[in-house]
């Protein structure tokens, strides 16, 4: 099946709305991404006829809405190429996945004297955790820096490994500068000096296939938001003998094997011993339908749609005076940029006039800011939904802010 832009935006009814009088461009899918009818309609689906609490039921709706949920872990499973569903957790996305293996794995595999490496590229997401670790531990924060066309300076990486080194954490593709890296190569390296090693997906599953064997890597996060599902809902996946061994983060319900007020407490095993209390169902099941949505399309064709829209854009935006773009020409989904000295928020409250939304601010990369010595960015992200003609829109406007502003 050929790939078709007008289907798949006939799919998210948000599309067809109106913004300030103008039909809305959407370009701020790398912050959260659209829903497709399926999504919706399977989540609402659930609420109306499957609706009940999962585990240890008895009764029917309980019982299928926990073979349900367990389906779904298999179709993430298989999504990422893990060799196992019982290597994927069930978290509410990126962030709290980070946090779990932060507090879970990092406080027994991480102590004073050793170092984890991250990169100046990172999201906060992928920063704070590991820095609040650092503080518990006395462990130091090593940075890969960066060269100025937004891509790591790989050389550096050697030099800060070391034997001491507990983990490489480092993002697949940048939430700001689409710079996708050699995560498969950083991960060969950080094993050789026994590091283990985090790959943050939140910006790369939705752009093209991943395959977490193949990749090498040990822990591997993404949030479903992203990838046209509900929020609430994302992956943690950690190689099964390294999961095994991590102890509980969160006590309560479902992550016990047994409770004795006299004798302790026994755990279940993973993954759901990371699973206390109540799941978020209806998101796994949103999960699911969003899934199998990306599968029918093939993740292949759209990757080569939203890189020919990405080729197009940065063309077009070459055309825009004063315009600075951060990041390398060889990009995923999203194009950083500033106009003049223009502050971004008055570039996106314009462009939002013109029924344009973009993300404005720091985007939670406070470091990457710095690196380029602004406070804040505009960003455009290309989605599969997105057209040419949205684009034409985004330079469009641009232009006649410049005119405008000056
Ligand atoms: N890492 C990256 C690269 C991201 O883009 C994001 C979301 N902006 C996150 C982590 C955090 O994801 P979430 O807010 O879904 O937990």
């Amino acid at each position: 099946m050929t790939f078709s832009v007008e289907r798949v935006r006939a799919d998210f009814p948000v599309l067809s709305r109106e913004v300030n009088g103008q039909p809305l461009a959407y370009l701020d899918s790398a912050a959260s991404a659209q829903k497709p009818e399926r999504v919706i309609a399977a989540e609402a689906e659930f609420y109306r006829h499957g609706y009940a609490a999962v585990h240890r039921g008895i009764h029917t709706l309980s019982a299928e809405a926990t073979t349900r949920m367990e389906q779904v872990r298999q179709q993430a499973a298989t999504f990422i190429h893990a060799r196992s569903a019982e290597e994927l957790v069930f978290v509410r996305g990126t962030t709290e996945g980070i946090n779990l293996v932060a507090n879970s794995w990092g406080t027994r595999n991480v102590a004073v004297g050793d170092n984890i490496v991250i990169s100046q590229m990172e999201h906060h997401a992928n920063i704070v955790p590991w820095q609040m670790l650092c503080t518990r531990t006395g462990a130091e924060l090593r940075v890969i820096p960066l060269n100025d066309d937004g891509t790591l300076k790989l050389d550096v990486l050697p030099s800060l490994l070391d034997d001491r080194t507990r983990l490489l954490a480092i993002t697949q593709v940048s939430n700001v500068l689409g710079t996708e890296n050699p995560v498969q190569e950083m991960a060969t390296l950080a094993h050789q000096h026994g590091a283990k090693v985090l790959v943050d997906g939140a910006q790369a599953v939705m752009h093209h296939a991943v395959d977490v064997q193949a990749l090498g890597c040990d822990f591997y996060v993404f949030s479903g938001h992203k990838l046209y599902g509900p929020t609430g809902i994302g992956i943690l996946y950690a190689r099964e003998e390294i999961l095994q061994a991590m102890p509980p983060w969160e006590g309560g319900g479902s992550m016990i094997a047994t409770v004795s007020l006299t004798e302790g407490t026994t755990w279940a095993k993973a993954p759901w011993r990371f699973e206390a209390g109540t799941p978020n169902t209806g998101g796994i099941i949103g999960f699911g339908a969003a899934l199998d949505y990306i599968n029918e399309l093939g993740l292949e064709q759209i990757a080569d749609y939203e890189q020919m829209l990405m080729h197009y854009a940065l063309t077009e935006l070459a055309k825009v005076p004063d315009l600075t773009l951060y990041g390398p020409a060889d990009r995923r989904g999203v194009i950083a940029f500033n106009l003049g000295k223009h502050h971004a928020y008055d570039v996106g409250s314009f462009l939002d006039n013109y029924g344009i939304a973009v993300r404005t601010g720091h985007h939670c990369a406070m470091p990457l800011m710095s690196f380029y010595q602004v406070p804040a960015m505009c960003r455009a992200s290309l989605a599969m939904y997105n057209t040419h003609e949205e684009v034409d829109r985004l330079v469009a406007g641009l232009q006649r802010i410049h005119r405008l502003l000056g």
